[in-house]
């Protein structure tokens, strides 16, 4: 009898997160300020974020132990199920073996709540009171209400308009767990307003949002802020991921030759795949493939450029050597709303330029008829973002039994689609429009990149 799913006991859950710095052949170049161009100083960043997570940003320590307390709310979900897909495999006819590693069974529905806890939780021992932050279709923001609400810390999220305006649920899932939801572009900092008076009707976008919520932590005090995706200590956490499916690909007698996920920030992705890609940095499975998935709407990995950019709009954050869209990047309103960001993580894109990492990028259409095909399958109906890792997965399998090769191929399903109806209800019925990204525009951004005073 084939397992379907592999579990771990709560006592298995991972006791240290896993800090790929420490395995890097070498260092990651170091973000910088937007005036000076020399690299950010620790100081420079605690108006910011807590002392522990500007610490963690930098280390170079292999292992980060996890808190107790983190620990503790981790196993209100976690450790989470690995699955097998079994019954995928057949509808494909592929030798191939599926797995897939379910982010879904969280409260807010998704991986974010690995990273929000933590942050709230150092953001608390610091003293802080209240937390900002940015989201775009609602994940991230609903997954730090939550997690603010556990440690007793107040929340304001700037969500971006349009999805304010037409995904009403996160918002409410928000409200629920205690937390104020402002649509984005506001009236409430001086950037929102400068960005209303150019344009009233302004839809917004998440660099928008990012540069409000900075501005919102900075002007009040024990104020600070939170970033989702993106950062080290962001995809650091997430390492609790890959350090379970590490476990249970071992209990399953499998070791994967494939690693795919979606990537909008880069952190769900890059959670699943550290931990294996640590076997790949220091040469003990040389062979290891992985493969992140986009758009081909916001096609950051597989069209934009490997420089330096700012992270949000108004160009507050330090600048951060990744590939990019450009910091001025207005995003085609597909419906993986995770997935529009400009940028990526310099982690995962350092691991992209040296080639140790590949990525892939699709169309919507094709993505939500592979997540339909794993919904008849296997049950589950994904997130519009996660269906770009089963779109992968699926090709990598028909390629599979096309060659006859018995590849394990594991992906992280980042998150379950049950909020996001309405993109689906599109799909189903045929109202989807494909669209990719100009060449154009990438070159026109190019143009608009920040560049250093002479
Ligand atoms: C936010 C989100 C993503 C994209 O963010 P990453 O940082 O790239 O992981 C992917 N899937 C789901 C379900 C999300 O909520």
């Amino acid at each position: 009898m084939e397992r379907l799913k592999y579990l771990l006991d709560e006592e298995e859950l991972p006791r240290a997160w896993y800090n790929i710095q420490a395995d890097l052949p070498t260092p990651l170049d170091p973000p910088l300020h937007p005036a000076t161009w020399q690299p950010v100083k620790p100081e420079d960043l605690e108006p910011i974020f807590p002392r522990e997570l500007i610490r963690q940003e930098v280390s170079r320590e292999r292992w980060i132990p996890i808190p107790e307390e983190v620990r503790e709310v981790y196993r209100l979900w976690r450790p989470t199920p690995l699955y097998r897909a079994v019954r995928l495999e057949r509808l494909l006819k592929t030798p191939a073996r599926i797995y897939y590693k379910w982010e879904g069974v969280s409260p807010p529905g998704s991986h974010k709540p690995n990273t929000s806890v933590a942050q709230a939780y150092y953001n608390m021992k610091e003293g802080v009171e209240r937390l900002t932050t940015e989201t775009g279709a609602g994940q991230w923001g609903s997954a730090l209400a939550f997690a603010t609400m556990l440690f007793g810390l107040k929340c304001t999220v700037y969500m971006v308009r349009v999805s304010y305006d037409q995904k009403p649920y996160r918002r409410i899932l928000m409200e629920i767990w205690g937390a104020e939801c402002v649509p984005s572009p506001s009236s409430r900092t001086e950037y929102g307003r400068r960005v209303l008076k150019e344009d009233p009707q302004n839809p917004g976008s998440l660099g928008i949002a990012i540069s409000e919520a900075i501005e919102d932590a900075v002007t009040h005090p024990h104020t600070k802020y939170s970033l989702g995706s993106v950062l080290n200590h962001v995809l650091l956490h997430q390492t609790i991921v890959g350090l379970e499916a590490k476990r249970q690909m071992e209990m399953a007698g499998d070791y994967p030759d494939v690693i795919l996920g979606c990537v909008g920030g880069g952190s769900n992705y890059s959670g699943l795949l550290f931990p294996f890609l640590a076997d790949k940095l220091t040469g003990k499975k040389p062979e290891l493939q992985a493969f992140s998935c986009e758009p081909k709407a916001c096609p950051t990995l597989t069209k934009g450029i490997y420089t330096y950019d700012h992270g949000d709009s108004a160009g507050l954050t330090p600048l951060l050597k990744m590939y990019t869209l450009g910091h001025t990047f207005v995003p085609p309103p597909i419906h993986a709303g995770g997935l529009r960001y400009h940028g990526d993580a310099p982690l995962l894109c350092k691991l992209t330029r040296e080639g140790y990492v590949g990525a892939r990028a699709y169309h919507q259409n094709e993505v939500f008829e592979a997540a339909r095909l794993f919904a008849r399958a296997e049950g589950f109906v994904v997130a519009p973002e996660t269906a770009h890792a089963v779109k992968a997965a699926v090709d990598e399998a028909l390629r599979c039994r096309e060659t006859g090769e018995e590849k394990v191929i594991l992906f992280n399903a980042s998150g379950h689609g049950m909020l996001d109806l309405a993109a689906w209800d599109a799909a189903i019925h045929g109202k989807l429009v494909d669209f990719e990204y100009p060449q154009e525009l990438v070159e026109k951004a190019l143009r608009e990149l920040p560049r250093p005073r002479s």
